[in-house]
């Protein structure tokens, strides 16, 4: 294990908090008994069809690597091939009777090697959300504006975004909402407000609703509203980007700026709009193995950590959406739990037979950054996903983040047009 550990332990996770107990990540790795229950839900061994890419192989190749028995230099471009397939989906997981975390090992991995998935210029403009967030905020309100005033669109026919490493501009500009309104006037046509008066709730909104969907932001907050005088966080980073992208040690910075900040609320219930974000807070003390005094801080926040579906009341009258509906299982690291199960029972008591239930191994979108990356398997994989929408003729499909959305949107409109993806909270917004 020396060579895994080599370049900077710090860097590393010491133990993971799996579903069965805190593991050291090698011991993680190690309980893989190769039973190969997990294969048939891997996306990507689908489309690879080779046993190195299946959620089994990754683990055998990381203990192999941990052991010292795999040369890093050597086999680096597989290596790299194995990681950057890998959705981080999480279907493995719940496939898996232990509970392996292999996409957890993937990502344990990738910041052992280094790894940097995204393309260089939009790495350095996201990690700006937590290094710089006024800065980031500037640079991605820019952006829009260009985009409103067509500049993007003339980068586009220019072939300057077909240059190595800016291809993802247009992506970006195809999944992207055509209408970006600024949150603070958005939510002052509603007659929504970011600040409260003695609040009861403090609301961390993700990316998307602070940036991108504004309507999302509106929806939780209208949805708050209910029972709570909520107060908005803006320009405040998770941690989540340095977690999945990059730094463990930037990650660990911002979630300690993040929880000395909630302490000054008096330990406010902090809601979160996004699956991929609360997962992540949930889990925030296993940043902190081996630091007794923040691992004990980061147990009491998680707590304080909720999901949009926990202020969703049980509706009783039906909204004006298209029927059938299901939910997409489209999260990282994890595809069970509070979330999944709190918007299924919502869902299923609201549009009760026209509810579609699928399985997990049904249907899954990659995650967003992961198409950005990984063009042609993010296409394959979120082919799966229409597909199936389409055999169960489903017309709105909710999910548990906003990326997800606009991702499946994105497909949808070219795949399958008579269906539609939306945040599970619109429901009530
Ligand atoms: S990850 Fe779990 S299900 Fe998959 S091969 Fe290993 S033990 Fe079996
Ligand atoms: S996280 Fe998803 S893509 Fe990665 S090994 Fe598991 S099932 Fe396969």
């Amino acid at each position: 294990m020396v060579d895994f550990y080599f370049s900077n332990p710090h860097k590393l996770l010491r133990a993971l908090h799996t579903e069965l107990g805190e593991r050291a990540v090698y011991d993680s790795v190690a309980h893989c008994t190769r039973c190969g229950c997990c294969q048939q839900a891997c996306p990507s061994l689908l489309i690879k069809k080779q046993e190195t890419f299946s959620p089994r192989g990754r683990n055998q190749m990381i203990r192999l690597l941990m052991e010292g028995k795999l040369n890093t230099r050597a086999h680096r471009l597989l290596l790299e091939e194995v990681i950057n397939s890998c959705t981080l989906c999480g279907r493995c997981i719940q496939a898996c009777a232990g509970k392996i975390p292999t996409a957890e090992h993937i990502l344990e991995l990738r910041r052992r090697l280094n790894l940097r998935a995204l393309p260089a210029p939009l790495h350095r403009l996201l990690a700006l959300r937590t290094s710089s967030p006024v800065w980031f905020s500037r640079l991605v309100r820019a952006a829009l504006l260009a985009r409103r005033t067509g500049i993007v669109k003339l980068l586009r026919l220019t072939g300057i975004t077909r240059m190595k490493g800016l291809s993802w501009i247009n992506r970006a500009d195809d999944l992207l909402p055509a209408q970006t309104p600024e949150l603070k006037k958005y939510l002052l046509n509603q007659k929504l407000s970011l600040e409260s008066h003695n609040p009861t709730l403090v609301y961390l909104p993700s990316m998307e609703a602070e940036f991108l969907m504004p309507r999302l932001a509106a929806d939780v907050l209208k949805t708050a509203a209910k029972k709570h005088r909520t107060l908005v966080w803006r320009n405040q980073s998770s941690g989540l980007f340095e977690y999945v992208y990059g730094d463990l040690r930037k990650s660990r910075l911002a979630v300690r700026r993040l929880i000395r900040r909630h302490e000054q609320t008096g330990n406010l219930p902090l809601l979160t709009d996004s699956a991929d974000v609360f997962i992540f807070l949930r889990r925030a003390a296993q940043l902190f193995s081996g630091n007794k005094r923040w691992e004990e801080k980061a147990r009491c926040f998680s707590r304080r950590v909720l999901f949009a579906t926990d202020i969703m009341p049980q509706k009783s009258s039906v909204p004006d959406i298209k029927i059938p509906v299901r939910l997409d299982y489209s999260a990282l690291f994890c595809r069970e739990g509070e979330p999944f199960e709190r918007a299924q029972k919502i869902l299923k008591t609201l549009f009760k037979k026209n509810f579609v239930e699928c399985l997990y191994t049904d249907a899954d979108t990659p995650a967003f950054g992961y198409g950005f990356v990984r063009r042609n398997l993010a296409q394959e994989t979120a082919l799966q996903t229409v597909r199936s929408i389409a055999q169960t003729q489903a017309a709105t499909v909710f999910t548990l983040s906003g990326l997800s959305a606009l991702e499946l949107n994105y497909w949808l409109k070219r795949f399958y047009p008579a269906a539609q993806a939306d945040h599970v909270i619109s429901l009530h917004g």
